[in-house]
């Protein structure tokens, strides 16, 4: 591992199409393109979270790799992954989408740009980023508030 290189949590969702599909797909490209996946949680259904009603069921995983680069650089290429995998580059924040890939950890990186809050803020709210994050990174740390990924998803559990 270089220097440069960080240890990467994504969460990955789909609620339009065959999601196995589509995150085999996503994690092909992401491969080819500099990001090293180091492995992929199973995927859990969940019922869609501040969306409109009628909107579909959502598929969600989550993958752990190693990629050189910077946050800013992965963003570039998980965005131009969700759109070559089916997703308008303008889209509604609830809309539903073939893929939604968001960059959770960032090795140890506090990141507050325009573009990118990581540790993504959400995270920790969620069920389903924590629930498969959980199965494959439980001892990760997020950086903002030195608390584990499994720490994180027991507490959210204890709460909801
Ligand atoms: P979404 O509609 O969930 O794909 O949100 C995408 C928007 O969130 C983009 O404009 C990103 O620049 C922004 N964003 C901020 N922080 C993150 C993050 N940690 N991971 C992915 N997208 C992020």
């Amino acid at each position: 591992m270089n220097i440069l290189t960080q240890k990467v949590a994504l969460a990955l969702g789909s609620n339009i199409g065959n999601a196995a599909e589509t995150f085999a797909l996503a994690c092909k490209l992401l491969q080819s393109n500099g990001f090293n996946v180091t492995a992929m949680a199973p995927i859990i259904t969940t019922a869609p979270v501040d969306c409109p009603p009628g909107t579909p069921d959502f598929a969600n995983s989550a993958l752990t790799g190693t990629f050189d680069g910077s946050a800013e650089e992965l963003l570039n290429l998980t965005q131009s992954i969700e759109v070559e995998l089916g997703r308008p580059q303008q889209h509604g924040f609830h809309e539903s989408r073939t893929l939604d890939m968001d960059i959770i950890i960032f090795g140890r990186q506090i990141i507050h740009t325009p573009r990118l809050t990581v540790p993504h803020p959400a995270a920790r709210q969620r069920m389903f980023v924590l629930e498969p994050l959980a199965q494959i990174a439980p001892d990760w740390i997020f950086p903002d508030s030195g608390m584990t990924v499994s720490q994180a998803y027991c507490l959210l559990q204890e709460r909801s």
